[in-house]
């Protein structure tokens, strides 16, 4: 079965609102032939709105690097499901490793926003991974099924295949290193076989799965051509309008 490519910048906390609208744009105008993948690029919150504007009638969709489970209250700094659906906001990055490692995020708090993302109508991109010492360890299986049985339980399997997963091993995000193709195709094989355990088979087939970490213009064609990677969520390379044009043409080409 053929799962739709997904390739989605993450710019982390770069960018004010004036360079997200002149980026969007300028990207939006190279890429606009390409067809056969998604494209969502995620600004910090200031941002959002310009880029989305600037995004308007283009193939990029914009989408947020956050959000909290309640629906609202006392928790300062945070922003609820409703109100992104308010601004029309669609996609939502939940759980990346940044969040777990400086900002306390847990396999529980990450599957609490997941739901409150999903039943809002917004699309989870659920960020996993195992750190290096993790690795070495020889425990990467353990942590990965640890975080999919936290991160993803209680969702009925029509909720998981809206779900996007985007595996990225911590060792290689903002690092330069980029796990083998072969060792992205290992995760991710096992994270579907995983998903089959939980969910059944014909979901987890349907799963869209990114790989991230360190992928590039000149690595992200050999990622999207394993059976098992459907995309890449991008940081580094997404932030520079001529490095994230061709990374997104090399991989439509290849599709
Ligand atoms: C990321 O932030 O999700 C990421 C993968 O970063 P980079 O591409 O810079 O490694």
């Amino acid at each position: 079965m053929k799962r739709r490519v997904f390739i989605a910048g993450n710019w982390k906390m770069n960018k004010t609102a004036a360079e997200a609208v002149a980026t969007v744009k300028s990207l939006a105008e190279q890429v606009k032939g390409i067809k056969n993948l998604d494209i969502s690029l995620f600004p910090s919150f200031l941002a959002v709105l310009a880029a989305k504007e600037a995004a308007a009638g283009s193939n990029i969709t914009i989408g947020v690097q956050n959000v909290h489970f309640a629906a609202n209250g006392a928790y300062t700094g945070e922003v609820s499901a409703a109100m992104l659906v308010e601004h029309g906001i669609s996609q939502v990055i939940i759980g990346h490793s940044e969040r777990r490692q400086y900002f306390a995020e847990t396999d529980e708090t990450v599957n609490k926003r997941t739901k409150a993302a999903l039943a809002a109508g917004i699309k989870p991109i659920t960020c996993i991974g195992e750190t290096l010492a993790e690795r070495q360890g020889g425990k990467t299986e353990q942590v990965l099924e640890t975080q999919l049985r936290g991160g993803l339980a209680g969702l009925t399997a029509a909720e998981m295949e809206k779900v996007v997963l985007a595996y990225e091993p911590v060792w290689a995000i903002g690092t330069g290193v980029t796990a083998t193709s072969q060792q992205a195709q290992d995760a991710h094989a096992f994270i579907r076989k995983v998903l089959a355990q939980m969910f059944g088979d014909a979901t987890a087939q349907k799963v869209i799965i990114q790989y991230g970490g360190s992928v590039k213009p000149d690595n992200v064609a050999e990622l999207v051509a394993c059976p098992d990677i459907d995309g890449a969520l991008v940081g580094g390379a997404s932030l520079k309008v001529e490095d994230f044009a061709s990374l997104l043409k090399n991989a439509s080409a290849v599709l």
